[in-house]
């Protein structure tokens, strides 16, 4: 998206239930506040326009941080105890327009309705309630010694930047939402302009819930505008960017300059690995459900590794498997591959299949436009792949897996290690001490034994290499959104 596609001011738009409109502007200091500049935002469904969302300047950034800048003492000085009930709320809130968020993330990014409504809200309400719950046993025991009474204590830092991405918004902002606020900071959050829509709504939602006006400020609008004018500010104490590699690189350099700590989750290419002896069934189920949210999935295991002696029977099963899926409209119930969120990103995903059967790669499944909507791509699985190629080193965010044989554990270790992401990883096996000797040697943020995408928030989650810098999750996200401070009392004598 471009300046080109900033247009006029129009209508706002009620959601799709009809139960609520929708906040298209940006909110700060409680109030919704337009923008002269305006940017039209599709639906990926078929490409239909359905807002026109305010295109953030750096003056609407500078106004939002100055809100939380002034509203950050008050909401400091609550103490976790007096967050609790107010963040308890507004996750409450959050759960009874379920309907209405499900729904619009759905128009607005394609995403499937009945997964938004089965785990993303909730997810996000939970996002919410549980560091606002965790906030409140916040203790770091580092011993004390015998001259000194040593206290750790987690204050909050100030004003938090938040910039996150289009494929998930509900959940990936409340996932820094959530503690940003519970630890006692404000925050300023830029969405996604290709998916703005529930940002503007959840920020209302806090305010009905009795969240002071400032705590939490949207500023909507395009990144290399509105998010780079974040990624600039002073005013930020604090920057959690979810996103890819790319702009990492230029919203590091930005904070860099201020000094402002970042937390980056970024992209990835996360391998599953099936050893001969693993449960096939189970393997090829979690294999084939690597195509939610049509692949745009950072965690995603998008290079299947599996063993030379199975790899005939799996790629039978998983044929049979992926042809049952179906592809279609996200809202209807039992749609499991929707459509990629634009046009262009449609093109960049045909690019990479493209490429990779010029270089000798072919597609046992899917590599075509799928005639279920303008911007459907069919479920792809590709062979005769070589580690070297881009699509084996690249993240495409589109439902293109790859498949590669192995001949031994050294040998799937250094396939599964070999780019330069470490996001996730999978393993398949009935065998625990491989599994344990794999799992120690994959260079990844998180590992899953047996399973996929089980998520406990009290876990970290973070990227290694060019996946990612920080962990955020229970304590470890206190860890980045406080000032962490150690406070010496020495003993009185005798
Ligand atoms: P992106 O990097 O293009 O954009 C992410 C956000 O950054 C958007 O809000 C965008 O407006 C903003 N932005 C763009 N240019 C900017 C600039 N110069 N300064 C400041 N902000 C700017 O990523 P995307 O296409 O929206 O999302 C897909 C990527 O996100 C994939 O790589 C995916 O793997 C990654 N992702 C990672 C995680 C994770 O937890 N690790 C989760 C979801 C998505």
């Amino acid at each position: 998206m471009n300046e080109a596609q900033v247009l006029a001011p129009s209508t706002r738009p009620a959601s799709p239930t009809g139960a609520v409109r929708w906040c298209v502007d940006h909110v700060i200091d409680g109030l919704e506040r337009s923008s002269a500049r305006r940017f039209t935002v599709l639906s990926p469904i078929d490409e239909r326009p359905i807002a026109e969302v305010a295109a953030g300047q750096a003056p609407d950034v500078d106004a939002a941080v100055d809100a939380a800048r002034r509203a950050f003492p008050a909401w400091a000085a609550l103490g976790p105890q007096g967050r609790a009930p107010l963040l308890n709320a507004f996750a409450q809130r959050v759960r009874s327009c379920l309907d209405e968020l499900a729904a619009t993330e759905t128009l607005d990014n394609g995403s499937l309705l009945a997964a938004n409504r089965a785990r993303m809200v909730p997810r996000a309400a939970e996002n919410i309630a549980y560091f606002a719950r965790h906030a409140l046993t916040l203790h770091k025991d580092v011993g004390s010694t015998p001259e000194t009474i040593d206290e750790v204590l987690y204050d909050p830092a100030g004003v938090v930047g938040i910039i996150v991405p289009w494929n998930a918004p509900i959940m990936l902002s409340t996932w820094r939402l959530g503690p940003a606020l519970a630890g006692g900071n404000t925050v300023v959050l830029k969405p996604a302009e290709w998916a703005p829509l529930t940002s503007g709504l959840l920020a209302r939602l806090a305010l009905e819930a009795g969240i002071p006006p400032g705590v939490f400020n949207v500023v909507q609008g395009l990144g290399e505008t509105a998010g780079a004018a974040l990624a600039s500010h002073p005013g930020l104490a604090r920057l959690a960017f979810t996103g890819s590699v790319e702009t990492a690189r230029l919203v590091g350099r930005a904070a860099a300059a201020n000094i402002v700590p970042c937390s980056f989750e970024l992209g990835g290419k996360s391998p599953l690995i099936v050893f001969e002896d693993a449960d096939l069934d189970d393997a090829v189920k979690v294999a084939v459900q690597q195509y939610a949210n049509a692949g745009q999935v950072c965690l995603a295991g998008t290079r299947l590794l599996v063993a030379a002696p199975i790899a005939r029977r799996f790629a039978q099963r998983f044929q049979e498997l992926a042809s049952s899926l179906v592809v279609g409209d996200p809202r209807e119930l039992g749609c499991q591959v929707g459509p990629l969120i634009t046009r262009q990103h449609l093109e960049r995903v045909e690019g990479f299949v493209e490429r990779a059967r010029l270089a000798g790669a072919r597609c046992l499944i899917g590599g075509y436009r799928h005639e279920a909507g303008p911007l459907h791509f069919a479920p792809t699985l590709m062979t005769d792949v070589e580690q070297d190629m881009e699509i084996v080193q690249n993240e495409v965010f589109g439902p293109v897996l790859t498949l590669q044989t192995f001949d031994s554990e050294e040998h799937a270790i250094e396939l599964a290690n070999g780019t330069r992401y470490g996001l996730a990883a999978s393993v398949f096996s009935t065998d625990p001490e491989r599994c344990g000797r794999v799992s120690s040697r994959l260079v990844a943020g998180t590992v899953w034994v047996n399973c996929f995408y089980v998520r406990n928030l009290a876990a970290p989650f973070g990227g290694s290499r060019h996946s990612g810098v920080g962990r955020e999750g229970g304590e470890f996200s206190f860890d980045f959104y406080c000032d962490v401070k150690t406070v010496q009392t020495r003993r009185a004598p005798g």
